[in-house]
């Protein structure tokens, strides 16, 4: 049961950007919907009306894109160096690590994750990845190739690449790491001098508003970021289906990557890439280290609410261990107190809204309904926030939705296994591949599962690391293209190849 007792207020700074009227960064300027319409932002806690925000669609992202467009070819942007561009995307992280706690506070209110969390993994970690990502600034390099063209003998060639910045960006972002996927998005694509059009989600859009405030304070030049609050059917559609944006960065849903990628292929052919959804297999071999991968699966599952794209959501346990795992992963699900993101003891905060309470619950209800049973949790909480209880589903079948579908809440299925051969089949039987995790004290069958699994991370002995320097993306339907480290980079430049003839 979430706390009864109230949850401290925000800070007076939270609080009074909160009250303030929130608009559209387009072209430097805080601009209201061309509509004039606006929506409400809810606290997902109770439901309660935080604040409300301009409700961009088509007209205003083109003028978005008009002003991401003229700040790419004339602006200062395009003709600052890579030091300069380094030294704003540095500042930027300084500016933000002077607001830790209140990107923590906002986070909160907003997306319903507890503050303490948030303040020890989403803003340091977008603030670390601003930080690499302007290191990356002063370091994108081409080559020199020796080229040697049969038809003309005796020719002599300088053949070079430079690599240039794609152009404008759209990027859209989804509401489990509000701040942290804005960082992920951004970074990479200030570092190679592209210029962005954000659209944040509907449902958590506050930490990207503050966050523009603070690129402002920074110095970037007007129209390198603009931030438009707003719907996906109407907003994102409109950025998607663009024919002057270069590129759409997208994470969020399977079913939305696929209308992405025929938008974008229906108009300009924009280079795409995605982040998607998984349904990633969590596996603990006979001989790990039992207590330390209990609470690895518990955190798995139950870190960010299950609301993670790596969710560890299949927990693949050996038969003579799974009474004991499942009881021991059952028992740190017990102790997780529900309640409000501002309440300094809670552990779990309620799902994002309405929508994904219900969405949550309706997969449970299938996975009932087709014979699952849950060890612990298994439903909502009866109260006016979004809560679900953390649950471990048990007695599931290999094509039950609940083993298939990504649920993207605090729900894990877990499966015994006799023969590890065999599991690994059964762990890539699925449409995703972001992540998987083995356990095992044995170095060598870690590493050979590592190559085995089909994901784009593993993790062995530990889970949800991350760092601004490691790649991280999908195999199979959980995308194209990585996030963070040099893979990033280059997918926000394209190369072009020189070659001059020497007389
Ligand atoms: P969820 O269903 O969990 O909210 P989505 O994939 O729908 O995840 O949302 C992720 C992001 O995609 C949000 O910013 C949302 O507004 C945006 N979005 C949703 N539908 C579309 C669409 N048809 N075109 C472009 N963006 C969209």
């Amino acid at each position: 049961m979430p706390f009864t007792t109230d949850a401290p207020a925000a800070g007076s700074e939270t609080m009074s950007f909160l009250d303030q009227d929130h608009q559209l960064l387009i072209d430097g300027q805080w601009i209201p919907a061309e509509s004039g319409k606006t929506f409400e932002v809810k606290n997902p806690a109770d439901g309660s009306t935080l604040t409300s925000v301009a409700e961009g669609d088509r007209a205003d992202i083109d003028k978005a894109v008009a002003a991401a467009r003229k700040a790419f070819e004339d602006g200062p942007w395009s003709r600052m160096t890579a030091s300069e561009r380094g030294k704003l995307i540095w500042k930027l992280a300084d500016l933000m690590d002077q607001h830790v706690e209140q990107f923590a506070e906002i986070e909160a209110l907003d997306n319903g994750k507890p503050k303490s969390v948030a303040a020890v993994a989403d803003v340091p970690l977008a603030i670390d990845l601003f930080r690499y990502m302007a290191g990356w600034a002063t370091k994108i390099e081409g080559n020199t190739i020796p080229i040697s063209v049969p038809y003309l003998p005796g020719a002599e060639f300088h053949s070079y690449t430079l690599r240039e910045p794609v152009g404008v960006v759209g990027q859209i972002i989804p509401w489990n790491f509000p701040l942290l996927m804005a960082a992920w998005k951004l970074g990479p694509a200030l570092a190679t001098g592209c210029t962005i059009v954000l659209k944040v989600a509907e449902e958590t859009p506050m930490s990207a508003l503050r966050l523009g405030q603070l690129i402002q304070e920074a110095g970037f030049p007007p129209g390198v970021v603009n931030i438009v609050t707003g719907f996906g059917e109407t907003a994102g559609a409109a950025l998607a289906a663009h024919p002057d944006v270069d590129k759409i960065a997208f994470t969020g849903s399977t079913e939305v990557g696929k209308l992405i990628v025929k938008a974008a292929g229906e108009t300009n052919l924009k280079k795409v890439t995605l982040e998607l959804g998984g349904k990633s297999p969590n596996i603990i071999l006979p001989d790990a280290d039992l207590p330390a991968a209990i609470a690895g699966a518990a955190n798995a599952i139950f870190f960010n609410h299950g609301q993670c794209c790596c969710a560890g959501s299949r927990l693949f346990v050996h038969r003579t261990q799974f009474d004991e795992v499942v009881e021991g992963v059952a028992a740190q699900a017990k102790e997780i107190k529900l309640g409000p993101g501002m309440h300094p003891e809670t552990g779990m905060g309620p799902m994002v809204s309405q929508i994904q309470q219900d969405r949550v619950c309706s997969y449970l209800e299938s996975g009932f309904r087709e014979g699952a049973q849950a060890v612990v949790g298994g439903k909502r909480d009866a109260c006016s926030g979004y809560f679900v209880e953390p649950t471990i589903l048990v007695d599931t079948k290999p094509n039950m939705q609940v083993i298939q579908e990504e649920i993207f809440g605090p729900v894990v299925a877990a499966v015994p296994f006799d023969d590890p051969d065999e599991l690994i089949a059964t762990a890539n039987d699925s449409i995703y591949g972001l992540a998987a995790a083995v356990w095992t004290k044995d170095i060598s069958k870690g590493h050979r599962i590592a190559r085995q699994l089909k994901a784009g991370t593993v993790w062995v002995n530990c889970y949800n690391i991350f760092d601004a320097s490691l790649p991280f993306g999908g195999y199979k339907q959980s995308g194209w293209g990585r996030e963070m480290g040099h893979e990033a980079v280059d997918l926000y430049t394209q190369t072009k190849a020189v070659t001059v003839q020497l007389h």
